[in-house]
């Protein structure tokens, strides 16, 4: 079976065809996938799917991108985190890529949402799930400085290089892969892929968007995660049921979930 550590199922594209999308995922063998939380506003949508189905397990975090949106303190944070089947903190972190005019120091209200999380995640336990681009000096800086040693978690969708890769597997971060991994241009990636250890790999779909090849420029969903990890599968020279296996336990140790028992019933509740 496979797991999709990372996918936007709130978002309208994913959300309006729900029921089509969990048949899809069982017809693809993906039995466990992490509906993450980008908006406080969006947080009670995104934890109704985890409690409405059994398949699904949620975050709660405010995403770097967003302006204009309620800005999280730790209290709400931990507040929410404490509800059933929320099982991470995310997601969260640095986002360089749209300074939109301004500067690097302008950012400091990025950070400071970054640090409020990581606190967050050390008041709770919870892993961390970390989105940085064109920031991951200052991603990596923060981390140690606010987590201390004490926080894990994943570095999501990720397309870094090795020299990160090895900095996020120091500080014991998990390595997360999209279907970037299949995408033509990514040769650095697929080499970052075979170092990193792998019972420290994830896969996902960070859907709706990035679908991998062969469905390029599609909307993207949990159930095409498969492609990913026949991606890291190749990548690595392992063969897919390893991959798969892999994957999907360390997900489960990570975010601390149960084994997938193969006879789960739509609606029913694991934990
Ligand atoms: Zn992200
Ligand atoms: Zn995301």
């Amino acid at each position: 079976m496979f797991v999709d550590s990372h996918c936007h199922l709130s978002f309208p594209e994913l959300h309006a065809r729900l029921p089509q999308i969990l048949l899809d995922m069982r017809a693809a063998d993906v039995h466990q996938a992490l509906a993450i939380c980008t908006t406080l506003e969006e947080f009670d949508t995104v934890h109704a799917l985890a409690t409405g189905h059994d398949m699904l397990w949620c975050s709660v975090g405010v995403h770097p991108d967003n302006e204009g949106v309620q800005e999280p303190s730790v209290a709400d944070l931990v507040q929410r985190a404490a509800r059933p089947r929320v099982v991470a903190i995310g997601e969260t972190g640095l986002d360089y890529y749209r300074l939109n005019g301004r500067s690097v120091a302008d950012m400091a209200w990025q950070r400071e949402r970054f640090a409020v999380h990581i606190r967050a995640a050390r008041a709770t336990g919870l892993p961390l799930v970390v989105h940085t681009r064109n920031a991951s000096a200052d991603t990596l800086a923060i981390l140690k400085d606010e987590g201390q040693g004490a926080v894990r978690g994943v570095f999501h969708c990720f397309t870094e290089t090795a020299a990160v890769a090895e900095a996020a597997l120091a500080l014991g971060f998990h390595i997360s892969f999209s279907g970037i991994l299949s995408f033509r241009n990514a040769a650095d990636l697929r080499e970052v892929a075979r170092q990193v250890p792998l019972d420290r790999c994830l896969i996902e779909t960070d859907s709706p968007y990035l679908a991998p090849v062969p469905h390029r420029g599609k909307t993207n969903s949990p159930a095409w995660v498969p492609h990913v990890a026949a991606c890291l599968a190749q990548a690595r020279q392992l063969d897919l049921h390893t991959v798969a296996q892999a994957t999907t336990v360390n997900f489960q140790r990570l975010f601390r979930l149960p084994a997938w028992d193969g006879q789960a019933v739509p609606g029913a509740i694991q934990n």
